[in-house]
Protein backbone atom coordinates (compact mmCIF):
# COMPACT_ATOMS: atom_id res chain seq x y z
CA UNK A 1 0.00 0.00 0.00
CA UNK A 2 3.09 2.34 0.81
CA UNK A 3 4.19 1.22 -2.22
CA UNK A 4 0.97 2.06 -4.37
CA UNK A 5 1.07 5.40 -2.46
CA UNK A 6 4.46 6.51 -3.20
CA UNK A 7 3.72 5.74 -7.16
CA UNK A 8 0.58 7.76 -6.83
CA UNK A 9 2.39 10.66 -5.49
CA UNK A 10 5.17 10.53 -8.61
CA UNK A 11 2.43 10.06 -11.32
CA UNK A 12 0.36 12.97 -11.05
CA UNK A 13 1.22 13.77 -15.15
CA UNK A 14 -1.28 10.60 -15.75
CA UNK A 15 -4.07 12.22 -14.07
CA UNK A 16 -5.42 8.35 -13.18
CA UNK A 17 -6.17 9.12 -9.90
CA UNK A 18 -8.63 12.38 -9.09
CA UNK A 19 -8.99 11.35 -5.12
CA UNK A 20 -5.95 9.97 -3.40
CA UNK A 21 -7.41 8.88 0.00
CA UNK A 22 -3.98 7.80 1.77
CA UNK A 23 -5.63 7.77 5.61
CA UNK A 24 -8.62 5.31 4.21
CA UNK A 25 -5.38 3.30 2.49
CA UNK A 26 -3.68 2.66 5.57
CA UNK A 27 -6.49 1.84 7.81
CA UNK A 28 -7.55 -0.34 5.33
CA UNK A 29 -3.74 -1.79 5.24
CA UNK A 30 -3.79 -2.04 8.98
CA UNK A 31 -6.60 -3.80 9.16
CA UNK A 32 -5.37 -6.87 6.37
CA UNK A 33 -2.59 -7.06 8.31
CA UNK A 34 -4.32 -7.52 11.37
CA UNK A 35 -6.87 -10.66 9.40
CA UNK A 36 -3.37 -11.71 7.75
CA UNK A 37 -2.12 -12.49 11.44
CA UNK A 38 -5.18 -13.72 12.69
CA UNK A 39 -5.23 -16.51 10.03
CA UNK A 40 -7.98 -14.77 8.17
CA UNK A 41 -6.70 -13.70 5.04
CA UNK A 42 -9.03 -13.70 1.76
CA UNK A 43 -7.80 -13.90 -1.53
CA UNK A 44 -8.12 -9.62 -1.61
CA UNK A 45 -6.95 -9.44 1.67
CA UNK A 46 -4.38 -6.24 2.11
CA UNK A 47 -4.81 -5.48 -2.24
CA UNK A 48 -4.61 -2.23 -3.16
CA UNK A 49 -7.41 -1.02 -5.34
CA UNK A 50 -8.14 2.24 -7.38
CA UNK A 51 -11.83 2.72 -7.75
CA UNK A 52 -13.48 4.31 -10.74
CA UNK A 53 -14.75 7.40 -9.80
CA UNK A 54 -18.78 6.69 -10.75
CA UNK A 55 -18.69 4.20 -7.75
CA UNK A 56 -20.15 5.53 -5.24
CA UNK A 57 -17.46 5.42 -1.96
CA UNK A 58 -18.87 6.85 2.00
CA UNK A 59 -17.83 9.96 2.74
CA UNK A 60 -15.38 9.90 -0.48
CA UNK A 61 -15.99 12.42 -3.21
CA UNK A 62 -17.88 10.80 -5.81
CA UNK A 63 -18.46 12.97 -8.57
CA UNK A 64 -18.37 10.83 -12.26
CA UNK A 65 -16.20 12.87 -13.04
CA UNK A 66 -18.83 15.49 -14.05
CA UNK A 67 -19.25 19.15 -12.77
CA UNK A 68 -22.99 18.77 -11.77
CA UNK A 69 -21.89 16.40 -8.52
CA UNK A 70 -19.26 18.66 -7.32
CA UNK A 71 -18.72 18.51 -3.30
CA UNK A 72 -21.03 15.38 -2.99
CA UNK A 73 -20.15 12.75 -0.90
CA UNK A 74 -22.48 9.97 -0.43
CA UNK A 75 -23.36 8.62 2.77
CA UNK A 76 -23.55 5.13 1.49
CA UNK A 77 -21.29 2.56 -0.29
CA UNK A 78 -22.10 0.96 -3.04
CA UNK A 79 -22.45 -2.61 -2.73
CA UNK A 80 -19.78 -4.09 -4.90
CA UNK A 81 -16.77 -1.44 -3.19
CA UNK A 82 -18.29 -2.61 0.19
CA UNK A 83 -17.83 -6.59 -0.93
CA UNK A 84 -14.36 -5.54 -1.91
CA UNK A 85 -13.65 -3.74 1.89
CA UNK A 86 -15.41 -7.09 3.24
CA UNK A 87 -12.99 -8.93 1.57
CA UNK A 88 -9.64 -7.26 2.97
CA UNK A 89 -9.02 -5.03 -0.07
CA UNK A 90 -7.45 -1.52 0.39
CA UNK A 91 -8.68 1.65 -1.34
CA UNK A 92 -6.45 4.28 -2.79
CA UNK A 93 -8.64 6.65 -4.00
CA UNK A 94 -10.85 7.72 -7.33
CA UNK A 95 -10.14 7.11 -10.31
CA UNK A 96 -10.59 9.67 -13.50
CA UNK A 97 -13.14 8.57 -16.18
CA UNK A 98 -15.12 9.94 -18.55
CA UNK A 99 -18.32 12.32 -17.53
CA UNK A 100 -21.37 10.15 -16.43
CA UNK A 101 -19.29 7.23 -18.35
CA UNK A 102 -19.74 8.79 -21.76
CA UNK A 103 -17.35 8.24 -23.83
CA UNK A 104 -13.65 6.22 -25.29
CA UNK A 105 -11.22 8.50 -24.61
CA UNK A 106 -11.74 9.71 -21.06
CA UNK A 107 -11.47 13.31 -22.88
CA UNK A 108 -15.18 14.16 -21.54
CA UNK A 109 -14.20 14.04 -17.54
CA UNK A 110 -14.10 17.61 -15.53
CA UNK A 111 -10.83 17.05 -14.61
CA UNK A 112 -9.11 16.78 -17.88
CA UNK A 113 -8.31 12.99 -19.35
CA UNK A 114 -6.30 11.08 -17.72
CA UNK A 115 -3.36 9.95 -20.01
CA UNK A 116 -1.96 6.69 -21.46
CA UNK A 117 1.79 5.45 -19.41
CA UNK A 118 2.05 3.64 -23.23
CA UNK A 119 3.97 5.77 -26.03
CA UNK A 120 3.93 5.52 -29.88
CA UNK A 121 7.38 4.42 -30.64
CA UNK A 122 10.43 7.36 -30.05
CA UNK A 123 6.88 10.27 -30.46
CA UNK A 124 6.26 11.99 -27.70
CA UNK A 125 3.11 12.68 -27.93
CA UNK A 126 0.31 12.28 -25.65
CA UNK A 127 -2.34 9.07 -25.95
CA UNK A 128 -5.93 8.37 -24.89
CA UNK A 129 -5.94 5.53 -21.87
CA UNK A 130 -9.53 4.73 -23.66
CA UNK A 131 -12.42 5.53 -21.99
CA UNK A 132 -14.46 5.61 -20.14
CA UNK A 133 -12.77 3.65 -17.25
CA UNK A 134 -9.59 5.41 -18.86
CA UNK A 135 -7.86 6.56 -15.53
CA UNK A 136 -8.66 3.00 -13.62
CA UNK A 137 -6.76 1.58 -16.93
CA UNK A 138 -3.74 4.45 -16.73
CA UNK A 139 -3.60 3.35 -12.91
CA UNK A 140 -3.28 -0.61 -13.51
CA UNK A 141 -1.02 0.00 -16.33
CA UNK A 142 1.38 2.32 -14.95
CA UNK A 143 1.94 0.53 -11.25
CA UNK A 144 -0.10 3.02 -9.24
CA UNK A 145 -2.43 -0.10 -7.85
CA UNK A 146 -2.79 -3.68 -8.45
CA UNK A 147 -5.93 -3.58 -9.95
CA UNK A 148 -9.18 -1.22 -10.76
CA UNK A 149 -12.84 -1.55 -10.50
CA UNK A 150 -14.62 -0.42 -14.38
CA UNK A 151 -18.00 -0.12 -15.57
CA UNK A 152 -18.86 -1.35 -18.79
CA UNK A 153 -22.06 0.01 -20.55
CA UNK A 154 -20.97 -0.20 -24.00
CA UNK A 155 -17.32 -1.26 -24.21
CA UNK A 156 -15.66 1.01 -21.11
CA UNK A 157 -13.79 -2.04 -19.23
CA UNK A 158 -12.35 -3.64 -22.30
CA UNK A 159 -11.61 -0.85 -24.65
CA UNK A 160 -9.33 0.88 -21.81
CA UNK A 161 -7.90 -2.32 -20.94
CA UNK A 162 -6.96 -3.08 -24.47
CA UNK A 163 -5.72 0.15 -25.16
CA UNK A 164 -3.46 -0.35 -22.12
CA UNK A 165 -2.24 -3.80 -22.24
CA UNK A 166 -4.14 -4.82 -19.37
CA UNK A 167 -7.21 -7.28 -18.25
CA UNK A 168 -10.92 -6.17 -18.69
CA UNK A 169 -13.64 -8.47 -17.65
CA UNK A 170 -17.42 -7.24 -18.27
CA UNK A 171 -19.54 -9.47 -16.43
CA UNK A 172 -23.01 -11.22 -17.24
CA UNK A 173 -25.56 -8.79 -16.55
CA UNK A 174 -27.05 -9.10 -13.03
CA UNK A 175 -23.35 -10.60 -11.96
CA UNK A 176 -22.77 -7.36 -9.93
CA UNK A 177 -24.58 -5.20 -7.78
CA UNK A 178 -25.94 -2.17 -9.70
CA UNK A 179 -26.64 -0.37 -5.92
CA UNK A 180 -23.94 2.85 -5.80
CA UNK A 181 -23.00 3.12 -9.15
CA UNK A 182 -24.42 6.08 -10.48
CA UNK A 183 -26.38 5.07 -13.17
CA UNK A 184 -25.93 5.49 -17.26
CA UNK A 185 -28.22 3.25 -18.88
CA UNK A 186 -29.46 1.17 -16.40
CA UNK A 187 -29.85 -2.10 -18.82
CA UNK A 188 -26.75 -2.14 -19.50
CA UNK A 189 -24.28 -1.16 -16.99
CA UNK A 190 -22.01 -3.90 -15.41
CA UNK A 191 -19.31 -3.10 -12.96
CA UNK A 192 -16.22 -5.49 -13.48
CA UNK A 193 -12.15 -6.33 -12.48
CA UNK A 194 -9.54 -4.36 -14.33
CA UNK A 195 -6.47 -6.08 -13.80
CA UNK A 196 -2.92 -7.36 -14.94
CA UNK A 197 -3.69 -10.73 -15.43
CA UNK A 198 -6.66 -12.66 -16.34
CA UNK A 199 -6.09 -14.96 -12.75
CA UNK A 200 -6.13 -11.36 -10.90
CA UNK A 201 -9.82 -10.89 -12.27
CA UNK A 202 -10.61 -14.12 -11.72
CA UNK A 203 -10.28 -13.69 -7.78
CA UNK A 204 -11.47 -9.72 -8.10
CA UNK A 205 -14.72 -10.88 -10.11
CA UNK A 206 -15.34 -13.41 -7.14
CA UNK A 207 -14.59 -10.64 -4.47
CA UNK A 208 -17.72 -7.93 -6.18
CA UNK A 209 -19.78 -10.18 -7.33
CA UNK A 210 -23.31 -11.53 -5.70
CA UNK A 211 -26.83 -11.17 -5.30
CA UNK A 212 -27.53 -8.30 -3.81
CA UNK A 213 -31.38 -7.18 -2.41
CA UNK A 214 -31.18 -3.62 -2.96
CA UNK A 215 -30.70 -4.49 -7.05
CA UNK A 216 -33.49 -5.64 -8.50
CA UNK A 217 -31.73 -6.58 -11.46
CA UNK A 218 -28.82 -8.50 -9.38
CA UNK A 219 -29.09 -12.50 -9.97
CA UNK A 220 -29.69 -14.97 -7.35
CA UNK A 221 -27.10 -16.76 -8.25
CA UNK A 222 -24.05 -18.23 -6.22
CA UNK A 223 -20.71 -17.24 -7.09
CA UNK A 224 -18.31 -19.41 -8.12
CA UNK A 225 -15.17 -20.09 -7.26
CA UNK A 226 -13.35 -18.21 -10.74
CA UNK A 227 -9.92 -19.32 -10.36
CA UNK A 228 -10.62 -22.74 -9.54
CA UNK A 229 -12.21 -22.75 -13.22
CA UNK A 230 -8.96 -21.48 -14.51
CA UNK A 231 -7.17 -25.09 -15.29
CA UNK A 232 -5.33 -24.18 -18.66
CA UNK A 233 -7.12 -27.09 -20.14
CA UNK A 234 -9.49 -26.05 -23.54
CA UNK A 235 -9.04 -29.26 -25.40
CA UNK A 236 -12.90 -29.59 -27.03
CA UNK A 237 -14.29 -25.87 -26.35
CA UNK A 238 -15.33 -24.52 -29.76
CA UNK A 239 -14.37 -21.04 -30.63
CA UNK A 240 -16.81 -19.02 -32.99
CA UNK A 241 -14.73 -16.58 -34.89
CA UNK A 242 -18.27 -14.40 -36.69
CA UNK A 243 -17.56 -13.17 -40.28
CA UNK A 244 -19.85 -9.59 -39.50
CA UNK A 245 -17.06 -8.51 -37.16
CA UNK A 246 -14.63 -8.74 -40.27
CA UNK A 247 -15.02 -4.69 -41.00
CA UNK A 248 -14.58 -3.18 -44.24
CA UNK A 249 -11.22 -1.52 -44.06
CA UNK A 250 -9.97 -3.38 -41.19
CA UNK A 251 -6.08 -2.70 -40.56
CA UNK A 252 -4.14 -5.62 -41.55
CA UNK A 253 -2.49 -6.35 -37.90
CA UNK A 254 -6.12 -6.44 -36.03
CA UNK A 255 -6.45 -9.05 -38.63
CA UNK A 256 -3.38 -11.20 -38.27
CA UNK A 257 -3.78 -10.96 -34.19
CA UNK A 258 -7.37 -11.74 -34.55
CA UNK A 259 -6.07 -15.39 -36.65
CA UNK A 260 -2.87 -15.38 -34.43
CA UNK A 261 -5.25 -15.32 -31.64
CA UNK A 262 -7.19 -18.25 -33.11
CA UNK A 263 -4.30 -20.05 -33.91
CA UNK A 264 -3.17 -20.45 -30.49
CA UNK A 265 -6.71 -21.37 -29.18
CA UNK A 266 -6.20 -24.42 -31.66
CA UNK A 267 -3.25 -25.02 -30.53
CA UNK A 268 -4.42 -25.48 -27.11
CA UNK A 269 -6.74 -28.20 -28.55
CA UNK A 270 -10.15 -26.10 -28.78
CA UNK A 271 -11.92 -26.21 -32.30
CA UNK A 272 -12.05 -22.80 -34.29
CA UNK A 273 -15.49 -22.69 -35.57
CA UNK A 274 -16.88 -19.73 -38.60
CA UNK A 275 -19.92 -18.31 -37.40
CA UNK A 276 -22.59 -15.78 -38.09
CA UNK A 277 -24.08 -13.01 -35.93
CA UNK A 278 -26.06 -11.45 -38.98
CA UNK A 279 -27.32 -8.60 -37.53
CA UNK A 280 -24.12 -6.94 -35.79
CA UNK A 281 -24.44 -3.99 -38.01
CA UNK A 282 -26.77 -2.79 -36.41
CA UNK A 283 -25.70 -2.87 -32.69
CA UNK A 284 -24.26 0.55 -32.59
CA UNK A 285 -26.96 2.53 -34.24
CA UNK A 286 -29.19 0.84 -31.34
CA UNK A 287 -26.94 0.82 -28.57
CA UNK A 288 -26.88 5.05 -29.25
CA UNK A 289 -30.72 5.23 -29.21
CA UNK A 290 -30.64 3.15 -26.06
CA UNK A 291 -28.37 4.24 -24.24
CA UNK A 292 -28.75 7.84 -24.52
CA UNK A 293 -32.53 6.92 -23.92
CA UNK A 294 -32.11 5.64 -20.40
CA UNK A 295 -29.30 7.74 -19.68
CA UNK A 296 -32.07 11.08 -20.02
CA UNK A 297 -33.99 9.57 -17.17
CA UNK A 298 -31.54 8.94 -15.49
CA UNK A 299 -29.64 11.60 -15.34
CA UNK A 300 -33.19 13.77 -14.82
CA UNK A 301 -32.21 13.46 -11.01
CA UNK A 302 -29.22 16.05 -11.47
CA UNK A 303 -31.41 19.26 -10.71
CA UNK A 304 -29.56 21.11 -8.26
CA UNK A 305 -31.95 20.34 -5.71
CA UNK A 306 -30.91 17.27 -4.35
CA UNK A 307 -26.96 16.70 -5.07
CA UNK A 308 -23.79 18.86 -5.90
CA UNK A 309 -23.46 21.74 -7.77
CA UNK A 310 -26.77 24.86 -7.89
CA UNK A 311 -26.36 27.63 -10.85
CA UNK A 312 -26.61 31.15 -8.85
CA UNK A 313 -29.68 32.78 -9.65
CA UNK A 314 -30.42 36.36 -11.11
CA UNK A 315 -33.15 38.21 -9.48
CA UNK A 316 -36.93 37.12 -10.92
CA UNK A 317 -35.14 33.36 -11.68
CA UNK A 318 -37.82 30.67 -10.11
CA UNK A 319 -37.56 26.69 -10.29
CA UNK A 320 -37.37 26.50 -13.60
CA UNK A 321 -34.62 28.78 -14.22
CA UNK A 322 -33.13 26.83 -11.34
CA UNK A 323 -33.16 23.82 -13.40
CA UNK A 324 -31.98 24.99 -17.08
CA UNK A 325 -28.89 27.14 -15.64
CA UNK A 326 -27.84 24.63 -12.99
CA UNK A 327 -28.03 21.98 -15.90
CA UNK A 328 -26.62 24.02 -18.55
CA UNK A 329 -23.19 24.56 -16.07
CA UNK A 330 -23.06 21.19 -14.47
CA UNK A 331 -23.17 19.17 -17.59
CA UNK A 332 -20.33 19.17 -20.48
CA UNK A 333 -21.30 19.03 -23.86
CA UNK A 334 -21.17 14.91 -24.57
CA UNK A 335 -23.63 14.60 -21.44
CA UNK A 336 -25.66 17.17 -22.75
CA UNK A 337 -25.96 15.79 -26.30
CA UNK A 338 -26.83 12.52 -24.60
CA UNK A 339 -29.88 13.73 -22.83
CA UNK A 340 -30.71 15.88 -26.05
CA UNK A 341 -30.56 12.24 -28.41
CA UNK A 342 -32.02 10.53 -25.51
CA UNK A 343 -35.02 12.77 -24.86
CA UNK A 344 -35.61 12.91 -28.85
CA UNK A 345 -36.06 9.59 -28.90
CA UNK A 346 -38.31 8.81 -26.34
CA UNK A 347 -40.91 11.72 -27.29
CA UNK A 348 -44.30 10.52 -28.12
CA UNK A 349 -43.33 11.03 -31.84
CA UNK A 350 -40.80 9.37 -32.48
CA UNK A 351 -40.79 6.72 -29.78
CA UNK A 352 -41.60 4.43 -31.98
CA UNK A 353 -39.62 5.18 -34.82
CA UNK A 354 -36.41 5.17 -32.57
CA UNK A 355 -36.16 3.92 -29.32
CA UNK A 356 -39.01 1.06 -29.76
CA UNK A 357 -36.98 0.11 -33.25
CA UNK A 358 -33.95 -0.35 -31.38
CA UNK A 359 -35.24 -2.39 -28.34
CA UNK A 360 -36.66 -4.57 -31.55
CA UNK A 361 -32.85 -5.07 -32.89
CA UNK A 362 -31.46 -5.55 -29.47
CA UNK A 363 -33.82 -8.28 -29.27
CA UNK A 364 -32.54 -9.73 -32.60
CA UNK A 365 -28.68 -9.03 -31.48
CA UNK A 366 -29.49 -11.73 -28.43
CA UNK A 367 -31.11 -13.82 -30.53
CA UNK A 368 -27.83 -14.28 -32.71
CA UNK A 369 -25.90 -15.27 -29.84
CA UNK A 370 -28.59 -17.35 -28.14
CA UNK A 371 -28.68 -19.64 -31.26
CA UNK A 372 -24.66 -19.99 -31.91
CA UNK A 373 -24.52 -20.94 -28.20
CA UNK A 374 -27.50 -23.11 -28.71
CA UNK A 375 -25.38 -24.83 -31.69
CA UNK A 376 -22.18 -25.56 -29.29
CA UNK A 377 -19.93 -22.59 -29.43
CA UNK A 378 -18.33 -22.23 -25.58
CA UNK A 379 -16.52 -18.88 -26.89
CA UNK A 380 -16.26 -16.14 -29.44
CA UNK A 381 -13.45 -14.49 -30.52
CA UNK A 382 -13.32 -10.98 -31.81
CA UNK A 383 -10.81 -7.64 -31.81
CA UNK A 384 -11.17 -5.93 -29.03
CA UNK A 385 -11.16 -2.17 -30.56
CA UNK A 386 -10.92 -1.20 -33.92
CA UNK A 387 -7.50 0.33 -33.88
CA UNK A 388 -4.99 0.88 -31.10
CA UNK A 389 -4.98 3.83 -28.68
CA UNK A 390 -5.26 7.18 -30.60
CA UNK A 391 -3.73 10.45 -29.73
CA UNK A 392 -5.22 12.62 -27.24
CA UNK A 393 -7.54 15.41 -29.06
CA UNK A 394 -7.43 13.19 -32.30
CA UNK A 395 -11.36 12.11 -32.60
CA UNK A 396 -12.63 14.44 -29.71
CA UNK A 397 -11.96 16.84 -32.80
CA UNK A 398 -13.44 14.88 -35.37
CA UNK A 399 -17.43 14.31 -35.70
CA UNK A 400 -18.47 12.43 -32.35
CA UNK A 401 -19.57 9.67 -34.65
CA UNK A 402 -15.98 8.56 -35.35
CA UNK A 403 -15.97 8.21 -31.54
CA UNK A 404 -18.60 6.22 -30.83
CA UNK A 405 -16.98 4.16 -34.05
CA UNK A 406 -14.41 2.95 -31.27
CA UNK A 407 -17.19 0.44 -30.09
CA UNK A 408 -18.57 -1.20 -32.70
CA UNK A 409 -16.67 -4.69 -31.17
CA UNK A 410 -18.03 -4.04 -27.61
CA UNK A 411 -21.48 -3.06 -27.95
CA UNK A 412 -23.12 -6.04 -29.09
CA UNK A 413 -21.91 -8.06 -25.72
CA UNK A 414 -23.56 -5.31 -23.60
CA UNK A 415 -26.98 -5.71 -25.55
CA UNK A 416 -27.06 -9.72 -25.04
CA UNK A 417 -26.00 -9.03 -21.62
CA UNK A 418 -23.15 -11.27 -22.23
CA UNK A 419 -19.86 -11.62 -20.61
CA UNK A 420 -16.78 -10.09 -22.57
CA UNK A 421 -13.30 -10.00 -21.84
CA UNK A 422 -10.46 -8.34 -23.27
CA UNK A 423 -6.84 -9.67 -23.01
CA UNK A 424 -3.52 -8.59 -23.81
CA UNK A 425 -2.32 -9.68 -27.61
CA UNK A 426 0.31 -8.25 -28.80
CA UNK A 427 1.86 -4.96 -29.80
CA UNK A 428 1.34 -3.14 -33.45
CA UNK A 429 3.89 -1.89 -35.58
CA UNK A 430 4.20 1.47 -33.22
CA UNK A 431 4.57 -0.58 -30.01
CA UNK A 432 1.05 -0.13 -28.70
CA UNK A 433 -0.80 -2.93 -27.09
CA UNK A 434 -3.38 -4.50 -28.91
CA UNK A 435 -6.24 -6.46 -27.38
CA UNK A 436 -8.64 -9.53 -28.29
CA UNK A 437 -11.88 -9.86 -26.73
CA UNK A 438 -13.68 -13.14 -25.75
CA UNK A 439 -17.62 -13.43 -25.43
CA UNK A 440 -18.70 -15.69 -23.70
CA UNK A 441 -22.28 -17.63 -22.20
CA UNK A 442 -24.49 -15.76 -19.55
CA UNK A 443 -23.07 -17.18 -16.47
CA UNK A 444 -20.08 -18.99 -17.17
CA UNK A 445 -17.18 -16.35 -16.73
CA UNK A 446 -15.22 -19.48 -15.30
CA UNK A 447 -15.29 -20.80 -18.48
CA UNK A 448 -14.39 -17.59 -20.34
CA UNK A 449 -11.46 -16.44 -17.96
CA UNK A 450 -10.47 -20.26 -18.60
CA UNK A 451 -10.06 -19.57 -22.37
CA UNK A 452 -9.18 -16.30 -21.80
CA UNK A 453 -5.95 -17.17 -19.53
CA UNK A 454 -4.49 -19.45 -22.23
CA UNK A 455 -4.65 -16.26 -24.56
CA UNK A 456 -2.27 -14.92 -21.74
N1 LIG B 1 -18.02 4.56 -25.32
C1 LIG B 1 -19.36 4.16 -25.01
C2 LIG B 1 -20.22 5.36 -24.76
O1 LIG B 1 -19.72 6.42 -24.81
C3 LIG B 1 -19.38 3.20 -23.88
C4 LIG B 1 -19.30 3.83 -22.56
C5 LIG B 1 -19.36 2.85 -21.43
O2 LIG B 1 -19.25 1.64 -21.61
N2 LIG B 1 -19.61 3.39 -20.26
O3 LIG B 1 -21.39 5.25 -24.51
Amino acid sequence: TEACLAEIEGAGALNAFVHHTPEIALEHAKAADERIAGGDAPAMCGMPLGIKDLFCTRGVPSQAASHILNGFRPEYESTVTQNLWDAGAVMLGKLNMDEFAMGSSNETSTYGNAVNPWRRGNDDAQLTPGGSSGGSAAAVAADLCLAATGTDTGGSIRQPAAFTGIVGLKPTYGRCSRWGVVAFASSLDQAGPMTKTVRDAAIMLGAMAGHDPKDSTSADLAVPDFEAAITGDIRGKKIGIPKEYRMEGMPAEIEKLWADGADMLRDAGAEIVDISLPHTKYALPAYYVIAPAEASSNLARYDGVRYGHRAKLAQGDGIVQMYEKTRAEGFGPEVQRRVMIGTYVLSAGFYDAYYNRARKVRTLIKRDFETVFADGIDAILTPATPSAAFGLGEMAEADPVQMYLNDVFTVTVNLAGLPGIAVPAGLDGQGLPLGLQLIGRPWEEGDLLNTAEVME
